[in-house]
């Protein structure tokens, strides 16, 4: 998709720093610097986020972060991973190409890696209501 930053990044037209590729997906280090290791899994093709992604590019991305995440584990000297991911701007995301963001763990490694929630508001079944499908 024209202007889109991570497309740019997917078909190689922004330089990354490229952990992994395959046909439909690339993993890059996340250029935040907020982490240690924090990286970054896209599919090649456009998708804005998982409420339009197809099953067979959403396949790709979860195959791609098994491996990158087995990696890690394996053969980095990590022992588990966080993953993120925000779908819309109401959810916080700033970048509007599909993405799942991979956060290294290792023991009492001291990363605040899950959000701390103010509290439900409603009543559980109330919601469950809502939700159940
Ligand atoms: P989100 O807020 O979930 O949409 O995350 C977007 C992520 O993309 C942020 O963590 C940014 O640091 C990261 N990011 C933005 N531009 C680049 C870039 N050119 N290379 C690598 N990461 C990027
Ligand atoms: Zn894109």
């Amino acid at each position: 998709m024209k202007d889109c930053i991570f497309c740019k990044i997917g078909s190689g037209e922004i330089p990354c720093l490229k952990v992994f590729e395959d046909e439909m997906t690339l993993a890059f280090m996340d250029i935040a610097k907020d982490v240690d290791g924090h990286i970054l899994v896209i599919p090649k093709a456009h998708y804005k986020n998982i409420l339009d992604c197809e099953p067979d590019a959403l396949s790709a991305v979860a195959a791609t972060v098994k491996k990158v995440s087995l990696h890690l584990t394996e053969n980095c000297g990590y022992e588990g991973v966080n993953l993120l991911n925000a779908s819309e701007e109401c959810a916080g995301q700033s970048v509007p190409h599909f993405h799942i963001h991979i956060i290294p763990r290792k023991s009492k490694d001291g990363i605040d890696g899950w959000p701390h929630f103010d509290g439900a508001k409603e009543d559980i079944r109330t919601v469950f209501e809502k939700v159940r499908m």
